[in-house]
């Protein structure tokens, strides 16, 4: 599972999404000067993360990162061919005619078609990464032919001809492959979508084909479908094209699988060498128990510095949720920041015994879940340049259940983002006094990650149920609820003297910075992210909406946060912290009440009442001023390089680290050097 920026990536992290990280050297400290955003274009900004403390890392650990970032390039080609069976034509005829132009670049036309290459690299194909729509060319068929005519016919390979023809009608024809992927109801969702899981399969037969392979009694059951294209053969009977060393993708993966031997051969720990040789095996042989095996082994390592993700992952391509995108990460421990989860961890009892909820619905025992903060060093695949910041695997339930799970929060990612941010006027619009300015510059990003801290670690595990109830009875209004618990057991202890005490941060500032965010956001600006005349549907949405409307309302007397209206604008401001924190507090025991006695009529009403409805004229405004931002609602990265120095036996003695600053030269460059993969005809 992937937790990703939602649609304001911009502004952010501190105020908009529920984030992830702890990241205690928040971006903007140490190095004033480095350029974050590298280039703009559509709704897209692209900006680059450092690598902070890659130095601290030993030679060898070193020449391990190396080599697992060779390999997360290698499956690049494999995403592309999985969203779409002609992306990689596509891809690859827009950038001959790139590389070999040479009339006026000066043009609309010439810059309308750079900005669609740029797009199809971002989205690594001809669908938008975000929403699965297809894109439209700014630009005609007609220059598209002029530019054609101009390309060496060397250049574009085996594209010409039927292949040429449909490269043209992928870009040109919007009925052609309208959607990535379609989950409309009622529609054929396998021929609907344009993903290239399945060929000449309907939904129907799909999900007969798999129905008859599932084994119900099965405790352990593999990821059914996971690793394969399903087809028909010559004779119509539906099979599999695995993807493995000698099967499907075997070009691309026969590379990764090079890479990954001489990965383990330095890997951080015996056990961490042996599940990447498990890992190697499955990519050899496509036998879904290996990667069952490399995943139990995999998630009980917490002991290696160095770790890595390079697989078929994620399922959310897939309108039916059996097959896998390819994506790769490859990150070590940030050990600095993973001290603020492990001191919260082992102070878990602590907490849970001073809640201020009802003491029956306190945990006697509670056990404090145990994540860490990373500093990713590459981004392959479904990873890249669009990534997450934060990942919770492995996705199979038994190994979840039996064996747990790795929760990582991307810490230099979300520094990137907030140091992007910075700058981008968010603030001067809609924080009203100098001074909350100044706390949210200071402490915004370490008051947001030890949110998430808390949240994650304490909140979501805190508390237990009356005898009898089953924890399923608040329905449709359970996740809502969920959320706002754990928010608020965070935002309750965010400014508890403790945390000082622990040396978590060294200030209460930290709590103010973060309520004011809240409120403002939780009462205002995440109304960006509502489309006009629409409620608030979204869980995390709703809850932060239910928390600030109800504290706000039952402080009102005492004035603890006001709307205040200057020059026709309208702020949110905070008077009184520690009342706040006190009607967090209340918040809080109503709703573990609520959960603890599984009361849905007042968990509806709670919700219903405060989390969903919009005030239409203050949704207005909100939209209306964060337009005027111009603020890029999607960001991605470029990638870091990396240069081994060898002896004169081979050997890497050590790794050199450069940040580039040119998207379209590194897109370049992965085309050239990391592409394995056919054309499609
Ligand atoms: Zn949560």
């Amino acid at each position: 599972m992937k937790e990703i920026v939602g649609l304001v990536a911009g502004i952010v992290m501190t105020t908009m999404l529920m984030l992830m990280g702890c990241s205690r050297e928040s971006g903007s400290g140490s190095e004033r000067s480095f350029e974050w955003q590298v280039d703009r274009f559509d709704d897209i900004n692209v900006l680059r993360y450092q690598v902070p403390d890659f130095d601290s890392l030993t030679p060898r650990q070193k020449a391990f990162v190396y080599y697992l970032s060779q390999a997360a390039l290698c499956g690049r080609d494999i995403l592309y061919d999985q969203n779409c069976k002609y992306n990689l034509a596509v891809r690859r005829t827009l950038e001959a005619i790139y590389t070999t132009y040479a009339g006026d670049k000066t043009t609309r036309d010439w810059q309308a078609f750079e900005k669609y290459l740029k797009k199809v690299w971002f989205a690594n194909g001809v669908h938008h990464h975000y929403s699965g729509d297809k894109f439209r060319p700014e630009f005609g068929a007609g220059y598209f032919d002029t530019l054609l005519a101009a390309t060496p016919a060397d250049k574009l390979g085996d594209i010409r001809g039927t292949l040429l023809d449909t490269v043209k009608r992928v870009i040109f024809d919007p009925t052609l492959y309208p959607k990535r992927v379609d989950q409309t109801a009622g529609v054929d969702m396998v021929s609907a979508s344009a993903c290239n899981y399945y060929d000449g399969v309907t939904q129907r037969e799909a999900e007969a084909f798999y129905a008859a392979q599932v084994d119900t009694t099965d405790r352990q059951p593999i990821s059914y479908g996971l690793n394969s294209q399903l087809i028909k053969d010559k004779s119509g009977r539906l099979v599999e094209r695995v993807w493995s060393a000698e099967g499907m993708y075997g070009a691309a993966i026969r590379e990764i699988v090079r890479w990954l031997e001489r990965a383990a051969a330095v890997a951080d720990t015996p056990e961490q060498e042996a599940y990447t040789r498990t890992l190697i095996d499955y990519y050899r042989t496509g036998d879904l128990r290996l990667f069952d095996r490399y995943n139990v082994a995999w998630v009980q390592d917490t002991r290696s510095r160095v770790d890595y993700v390079n697989g078929f992952i994620e399922n959310y391509g897939d309108p039916l949720g059996y097959k896998a995108s390819w994506e790769s990460t490859v990150n070590f421990k940030n050990l600095e920041a993973t001290k603020t989860t492990q001191i919260i961890g082992e102070n878990a009892q602590w907490f849970e015994d001073h809640s201020p909820i009802d003491p029956q619905y306190r945990k006697p025992e509670v056990k404090g879940v145990s994540a860490k903060v990373i500093t990713v060093a590459m981004l392959g695949g479904d990873c890249y340049p669009a990534t997450p910041i934060g990942i919770n695997l492995p996705n199979a339930d038994w190994i979840r259940r039996d064996h747990g799970s790795k929760s990582v929060t991307i810490a230099n990612i979300t520094a990137a983002y907030d140091a992007a941010a910075a700058g981008n006027g968010f603030s001067e619009e809609f924080i009203l006094r100098p001074e909350d300015r100044a706390l949210r510059a200071q402490w915004g990003t370490v008051g947001n990650n030890l949110h998430t801290d808390l949240h994650e670690c304490l909140g979501h595990a805190s508390g237990q149920l009356a005898e009898g109830v089953r924890g399923d009875e608040l329905k449709n209004y359970g996740s809502t609820l969920e959320e706002a618990r754990a928010d608020l057991f965070a935002l309750y202890y965010m400014n508890d003297p403790k945390l000082v005490e622990l040396g978590v941060i060294p200030t209460l500032d930290v709590a103010r910075a973060e309520y004011n965010n809240y409120m403002m956001n939780g009462l205002m600006t995440q109304l960006t992210r509502i489309e006009p005349g629409k409620t608030i549907e979204e869980a995390h949405m709703r809850n932060r909406a239910l928390i600030a409307g109800w504290v706000y309302e039952r402080g009102r007397a005492d004035r603890v946060v006001e709307f205040v209206a200057e020059g026709g604008k309208t702020y949110v401001v905070v008077n009184d912290y520690d009342k706040l924190r006190g009607l967090f507090g209340e918040l809080l025991r109503e709703i573990q009440r609520i959960k603890s006695e599984g009361d849905y009529a007042a968990g509806r009403e709670l919700v219903e009442r405060y989390g969903v409805q919009v005030d239409p004229k203050l949704h207005a405004e909100v939209l209306e001023r964060y337009a005027a931002l111009n603020i890029a609602p999607y960001s991605g990265f470029v990638n870091p390089v990396y240069i081994p120095q060898l002896d004169d036996a081979g050997n890497i003695t050590d790794v050199r680290i450069e940040y580039p600053t040119d998207y379209t030269a590194q897109m370049l460059e992965y085309s050239q050097n990391y592409s394995f993969l056919p054309n499609r005809n």
